[in-house]
């Protein structure tokens, strides 16, 4: 099966200086990101935290949108966010997908920075449109992924860049514009 799959990461992350910590949900993300993704046909968005409290409250945040007064004040929302899944870590997503299709999928990392051996947007388009198997689009919050993720993936995404040497993005509008790049206009 052909499938893109994406991953909001928040542990390990690095912080300004470097450090590794766990950063905290950010609800806008969730929103944004499930919409985002729901338009491009992402088969399933993938949300871990290592804490059971900040799952807790994600979790009451779903149910107030899917099946809460949420669900009935706003539908499209709805219909967004039940492409999300709660996991712990990258594994649990991992076992996920493999319990789904009986396939690993290949790892995606990204990142703002240069560096590393990298893969272009169109050559992972054309990989993604050449092979039927999923993909788990990895995405980081803080200020980025630790070693110990990036380290994992099979793939690693350059860096969006516009015309400017500028290119420190929100998460959401990261995955938004990586969405587009992968499958949008040609
Ligand atoms: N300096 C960090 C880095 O290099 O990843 C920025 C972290 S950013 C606030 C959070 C996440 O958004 C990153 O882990 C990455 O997934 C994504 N992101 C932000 N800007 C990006 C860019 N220009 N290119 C690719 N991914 C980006």
């Amino acid at each position: 099966v052909r499938a893109l799959y994406v991953i909001l990461l928040h542990d390990p992350m690095v912080d300004k200086q470097q450090k590794i910590v766990t950063t905290a949900v950010t609800p806008i993300d969730l929103h944004d990101i499930s919409r985002s993704c729901a338009t491009y046909g992402v088969r399933q968005v993938f949300i871990a935290h290592p804490a059971i409290e900040m799952r807790k409250l994600i979790r009451n945040l779903l149910v107030h949108w899917e099946s809460g007064f949420g669900a009935q004040y706003n539908p499209n929302r709805q219909e967004a966010l039940s492409n999300i899944q709660l996991v712990s870590d990258l594994d649990e997503a991992i076992a996920k997908i493999d319990l789904e299709l009986g396939v690993l999928p290949t790892l995606v990392a990204t990142s703002a920075k240069d560096g590393g051996d990298r893969i272009t947007f169109s050559h992972f388009r054309a990989s993604y449109e050449g092979e039927e198997k999923p993909y788990l689009l990895m995405l980081g919050t803080g200020w980025g992924m630790a070693n110990e993720l990036l380290d994992r993936a099979d793939l690693f995404l350059e860096p969006i860049k516009g015309p400017t040497p500028y290119n420190h993005l929100s998460v959401r509008s990261a995955c938004a514009i990586m969405l587009d790049r992968i499958f949008g206009l040609r």
